[in-house]
């Protein structure tokens, strides 16, 4: 016999288990099942601070069992595919369930093979990156140990998870040479292939500050597509300014990388897709545009927001409400989601310039504080006041200042 669920999400990360404690604190009614292949959940935004000796990396990890919510059964298997029109998906294993409610939560897809070479040589030779668990107590260890030569940071193309990570990774990595007097000796380069330094403009002015303070050489349109770790060569595609395509080749003593990301393969292939890949939903409502009994959060979906965790504290909410009333019939949509998405750009220890905005670059700070400036109140939020609201509040479905 199927085994069937009032709400299936697929995903136990920040999405997934935020939705699951919302609609646990609103009813008790119904039989929920989370879908998570993984036996450890990441606090990913704190991969950052680590990287640059301000965070302990034991603590941005916790047991996957220890996040469940009481009362929801944790199916410990990957999701495989989506039959939405039979309300239906299937595991890994073959295993079907079906579902009134499906909510997709399963975050996005780190293409390490999307950059040439890097597999082999990530965690070595100087190559490192910040977005693979673990791998920024390497990016601390070559930093602190670092005493001069080429220093390269790197962003892929639009969309990333959490899109100052790149460049935050460059102004603590500096910070800390400042700090112990090798800076100048250190031939800094960020190299992005967007055509500009933060997508929000109000915010550039301050973030080109610190670039020149740290005199780091900028570099638009710029994409890593190949690593050579045992030689220490990158391989650059960049736009010239003729608007032609070239290839450099740059050496390198340390480089941090972020790597290329794109939609799950199994959203791609499936109906649930947009014709980039990811989950086609509603931009306000977060509802799936054909199927009215599906929902997207985090990472995974369409909506043009900043994939970020603190999206995902205003998106749950919104997703756990709307997804009731879908169940109760009849009741209306909420239709709020602003886009609201944040990002804390540790300009240098001690200091963070509190990116928060919503679609299309609308500035929506929380906290009468000056948005665009950088201030230690903020690295205070960032690096003790963030943590516990991520594991206390998010996860466990206190709605601080979210609430829809
Ligand atoms: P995730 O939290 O990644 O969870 C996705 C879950 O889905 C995972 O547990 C995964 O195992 C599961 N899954 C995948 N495939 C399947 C499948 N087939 N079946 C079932 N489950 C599956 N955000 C901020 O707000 N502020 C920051 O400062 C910040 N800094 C960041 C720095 C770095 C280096 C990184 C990597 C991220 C940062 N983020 C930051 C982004 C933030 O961590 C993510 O946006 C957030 O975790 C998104 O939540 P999610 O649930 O969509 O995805």
């Amino acid at each position: 016999m199927l085994n069937s669920y009032d709400y299936i999400i697929v995903g136990g990360g920040a999405g997934g288990i935020a939705v699951a404690s919302s609609i646990l604190k609103r009813t008790k009614d119904y039989k929920i099942a989370i879908i998570e292949p993984m036996d450890v959940h990441y606090y990913q935004p704190a991969w950052t601070l680590v990287g640059g000796g301000a965070f302990n990396y034991d603590k941005t990890a916790r047991s996957m069992e220890h996040v469940m919510p009481a009362g929801v059964d944790w199916i410990k298997a990957a999701a495989a595919t989506f039959e939405p029109d039979d309300n239906q998906i299937t595991l890994a294993d073959g295993q079907k369930l079906s579902y009134k409610i499906l909510i997709v939560a399963a975050g996005l897809k780190l293409n390490w093979d999307g950059v040439e070479g890097l597999k082999e040589t990530l965690g070595k030779n100087g190559v490192t990156s910040n977005y693979l668990p673990g791998l920024s107590r390497y990016t601390w260890e070559l930093v602190n140990e670092f005493v001069g030569g080429k220093a390269i940071f790197t962003q892929p193309p639009m969309p990333i998870k959490c899109a100052g990570a790149p460049q935050k990774a460059l102004y603590l990595s500096c910070s800390t040479w400042r700090k112990s007097g090798v800076l100048n000796e250190v031939d800094v380069e960020f190299h992005t292939a967007t055509p500009g330094l933060f997508g929000v403009a109000d915010f550039v002015p301050t973030l080109m500050a610190y670039m020149n303070k740290y005199n780091a050489d900028l570099n638009f349109q710029s994409n890593l597509v190949k690593i050579n770790g045992e030689a220490k060569l990158a391989t650059f595609k960049q736009i010239n300014g003729d608007g032609n395509e070239e290839i450099i080749e740059k050496s390198f003593d340390m480089i941090h990388v972020t790597p290329p990301q794109c939609a799950p393969d199994f959203i791609k292939s499936s109906p649930l897709a947009d014709g980039n890949g990811w989950v086609d939903v509603d931009h306000n409502s977060l509802r799936h545009v054909k199927y009215e009994n599906i929902y997207g959060v985090g990472d995974c979906m369409s909506a043009p927001n900043a994939k970020t965790a603190a999206a995902v504290r205003k998106q749950a909410p919104i997703v756990a409400c709307n997804s009731i009333n879908s169940l109760k019939k009849g009741h209306e949509i909420d239709k709020s989601y602003t886009g609201y998405g944040a990002c804390p750009l540790t300009v240098e220890h001690g200091k963070v310039v509190l990116a928060e905005f919503g679609y299309g670059g609308k500035l929506e700070p929380t906290f009468p504080i000056e948005p665009t400036k950088a201030s230690s109140l903020n690295w205070l939020l960032k690096e003790k006041i963030m943590p516990p609201v991520y594991w206390k509040m998010l996860l466990k479905g206190h709605e601080w200042l979210a609430k829809p």
